[in-house]
């Protein structure tokens, strides 16, 4: 593509007069104008192009672009752009088909929601009709989305401004053993100790009082958490044991991301309800939706269920979701990301954290990994600290810095970078990202303590 600075400026201006961007001080940032994005590399107006090793924000699972997928939307607007929620329409019953053919178990109904977060919404209001009861249990190291509910069942930082609507959510710590919060050793301690503390957290705040307990099934943007062998089944336990609805988050790791359709199939483990987004479409037209287990649909089998959207199951969308999963299927999507992730990123970043002294962990399966970046390995104090901005996450920004000079745009939460390309990149591109991030690690390796 042909530079064109003018229109990028143009572009950046308007961007600047009158964008209002998420989750940000408005002078304080500086977005890059983007021109154009194709497969796994998007470029600028200058003629920089990066390798995204983000997927937008982990949801462009095949890529930028991918044609059959654009082709599909072209398709379907040029038929029936749209068509209101409560007529049968075909795009959107073969999305579904399509979706509950995947979902593990007998998740068989699917309610379509524009997103991530007003997914979670439409779980937990869910579970707290089907249930009777006012309670949500979630992780402190969680990210369940931007709106009301979401928001406040999310642990991470973002909450604290919004924490006025917390009635009814209690946080609780999932394991998570390079951090232990139950001083163990090793997996099966933290699997154990993790499961006695949410028994507890359950029993002192009365098992009659918890519509449901919510977790993603690997903790996405707090980390790639990979639960230990036992804990979600442990976690299934208690909700059946204490009759409280199991709700898996799938919006980030599912639809390939771990190498498996959904992250709950690495663990043989079905929810009552599960949400997604992201790469049900490769977030190509706005999609999201809960999977709904038979007991619960049952409850809104009689009764209307009280929740609803303009467009649930947009057309464009669930076309773009049919077509997203036919190119997985026929690409072989999934376990090319299986593959790549066990041959070519596993044995890649456990070299790079052998000679990077600023690398603490390497933890990850399929297309989603995370390295730990640390300022002492002995004592895994991170980089920067909690939370930090400004000044206090300069280490974390010369890093990021490091790695775009090298044509790498890199996924950055706090103290981590995370690898979370297209599921489909090839074994050279991913192969041209790692060595640029190893390059970019020189960068944080200059503030080890
Ligand atoms: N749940 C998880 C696990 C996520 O990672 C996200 C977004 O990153 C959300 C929910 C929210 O999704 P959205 O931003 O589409 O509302």
């Amino acid at each position: 593509p042909q530079p064109n600075p003018q229109v990028g400026a143009a572009v950046k201006a308007a961007d600047r007069a009158h964008v209002f961007h998420s989750w940000s001080a408005q002078e304080l940032i500086d977005p890059l104008a983007v021109a154009g994005a194709e497969g796994s590399y998007f470029w600028d107006y200058d003629g920089n192009r990066y390798l995204d090793f983000t997927s937008g924000l982990v949801y462009t699972n095949i890529g930028y672009q991918h044609p059959k997928v654009v082709a599909a939307i072209q398709e379907q607007a040029a038929t029936m752009t749209t068509f209101a929620p409560a007529f049968a329409v075909e795009a959107r019953s073969e999305a579904a088909r399509l979706i509950a053919e995947r979902t593990p178990g007998e998740l068989d109904k699917i309610f379509f929601t524009n997103a991530g977060a007003d997914a979670v919404e439409h779980a937990l209001r869910m579970a707290r009709l089907h249930t009777g009861r006012p309670k949500v249990l979630a992780a402190y190291r969680s990210y369940h989305g931007g709106t009301e509910q979401a928001i406040n069942v999310t642990g991470d930082p973002r909450r604290w401004a919004n924490d006025s609507a917390s009635a009814g959510v209690v946080h609780f710590w999932a394991p998570f053993l390079y951090r232990s919060r139950f001083y163990a050793e090793t997996e099966e301690q933290e699997c154990a100790r993790a499961l006695e503390h949410l028994e507890t957290t359950i029993r002192f705040e009365g098992p009659s009082t918890v519509a449901a307990i919510i977790l993603e099934t690997v903790p996405g943007t707090a980390g790639i958490m990979l639960p230990p062998a036992g804990y979600l089944a442990g976690v299934r336990g208690l909700c059946d044991k204490y009759g409280i609805v199991f709700v898996l988050d799938e919006v980030m790791a599912g639809f390939g991301r771990t190498g498996k359709w959904f992250a709950a199939d690495l663990y043989d483990v079905t929810p009552d309800l599960m949400t997604f987004a992201k790469g049900v479409n490769s977030g190509y037209v706005p999609l999201g939706g809960v999977a709904i287990s038979p007991a619960i649909a049952e409850t809104f089998a009689k009764r209307p269920y009280p929740g609803g959207l303009t467009y649930s199951g947009h057309p464009l969308a669930c076309a773009a979701a049919v077509a997203t999963i036919r190119v997985m299927e026929e690409e072989g999507i999934v376990d090319h990301a299986a593959r790549l992730g066990a041959q070519v990123v596993a044995p890649a970043l456990r070299e790079l954290a052998e000679r990077h002294p600023s690398v603490g962990e390497v933890r990850g399966v399929g297309m989603f990994w995370a390295l730990e970046l640390v300022r002492d390995r002995e004592t895994r104090e991170p980089l920067v600290p909690y939370a930090a901005a400004g000044a206090a996450n300069a280490p974390m920004a010369a890093f990021g810095a490091a790695a775009k000079a090298n044509g790498l745009w890199p996924f950055i939460n706090m103290n981590r970078t995370h690898v979370v390309p297209a599921l489909n990149i090839t074994e050279g591109e991913l192969k041209e990202g790692l060595a640029a991030l190893d390059r970019a690690l020189e960068a944080a390796d200059e503030h080890v303590a």
